[in-house]
């Protein structure tokens, strides 16, 4: 029996695990990988040796420490979580059934993905998931939007403080009559293309092209310098949807400590109901989870 399982190993996951660690508890971290999403690194011909994402010397460091501690952590899927009496039980992709008396699930979202020729060969090489988190790198530069929520109204409004051209690739014609939309409409820099499909994405060793299909049939080439493919996240709540509470986007609802509704059961980073999707904010919902955890534990230690 482990005092904590931590389910996930990405910026929030191995923050809780060191924390954890250095409480003393018996603790094991349960992942697919180590790293989440901080092993994407966008490269772009412009950039040098630029550290994109901040704070991941941070994280790397976390890592490192797991990576070492190989005790306190496992490579495996969890595929559910279960109460066992006043305990939890977490069962992996392989079958292994293990019990912890507290849990943090820090699991991350994934991205929806366009599923069109090019688009996995050049992901992370001038094609990117997030524009929130790159905009700052295409000052004067041509980009291009694709997605149909609110993730792309953001991500163009804030391309369009910088880059000379943003084109937005939306196929929900209500989106644009909110607000943000009117803003884009009006934007000097911004050309909506609504009524597109997205084809292909081609490039030499850099995403360069979009094609896309308008209702006719006529398949036109836009060129750019980087494309953001912004459709909603999901976030990788299902493991625990019968258990604790999760809101209308499917995201675990946590209170300031991190403490889910189910007493025991703690959340951490973009899977969690709190705002924005960034390294360091999943750092320190990390921290708080683990912190929260050990308050939990502490009168049975
Ligand atoms: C392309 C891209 C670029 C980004 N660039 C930046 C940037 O420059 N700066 C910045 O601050 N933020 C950036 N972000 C956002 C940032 O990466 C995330 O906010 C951050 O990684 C969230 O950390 P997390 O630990 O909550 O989740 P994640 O990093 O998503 O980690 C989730 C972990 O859970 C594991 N997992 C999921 N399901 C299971 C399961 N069933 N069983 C076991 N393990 C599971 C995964 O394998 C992974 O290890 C970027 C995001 C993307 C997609």
């Amino acid at each position: 029996m482990y005092d904590l399982i931590i389910i996930g190993g990405g910026p929030a996951g191995l923050t809780a695990a060191v924390y954890a660690i250095r409480k003393r508890l018996n603790v094991l971290l349960l992942s697919k990988d180590l790293g989440g999403k901080t092993n994407y690194r966008l490269s772009l011909p412009w950039i040098q040796d630029y550290q994109v994402i901040r704070g991941l010397e941070v994280v790397n460091k976390f890592r490192s420490e797991l990576e070492y501690l190989d005790f306190a952590r496992h490579i495996e899927a969890v595929e559910k979580v279960s109460k066992n009496n006043g305990d939890f039980k977490v069962t992996t992709k392989g079958g292994a059934e293990l019990q912890a008396k507290a849990l943090i699930v820090a699991t991350g979202t994934r991205q929806v993905r366009m599923d069109v020729p090019g688009e996995k060969e050049f992901t992370m090489k001038g094609l990117c998931y997030s524009a929130l988190s790159y905009a700052p790198l295409f000052i004067d530069k041509t980009t291009i939007v694709i997605g149909d929520d609110d993730l792309a109204l953001r991500s163009a409004a804030e391309l369009s403080t910088v880059a000379k051209q943003v084109y937005l690739v939306c196929r929900n014609e209500k989106i644009l009559e909110t607000p943000a939309g009117h803003k884009l409409r009006n934007a000097q820099n911004v050309t909506i293309l609504k009524d597109r499909e997205v084809v292909e994405v081609k490039g030499d060793e850099y995403a360069s092209k979009l094609r896309l299909k308008d209702p006719a049939g006529k398949v036109v080439e836009y060129e750019a310098d980087g494309m953001f493919v912004e459709k909603a996240l999901t976030p990788n709540s299902d493991i625990v949807k019968d258990l604790v509470k999760l809101d209308e986007r499917g995201r675990i609802v946590v209170d300031s400590a991190n403490r889910t509704n189910v007493p025991g059961i703690f959340a951490a980073g973009d899977v969690t109901n709190n705002v924005a999707e960034q390294v360091l904010i999943a750092v320190g919902d990390g921290a708080k989870a683990a912190l929260g955890a050990y308050d939990y534990l502490l009168p049975n230690l």
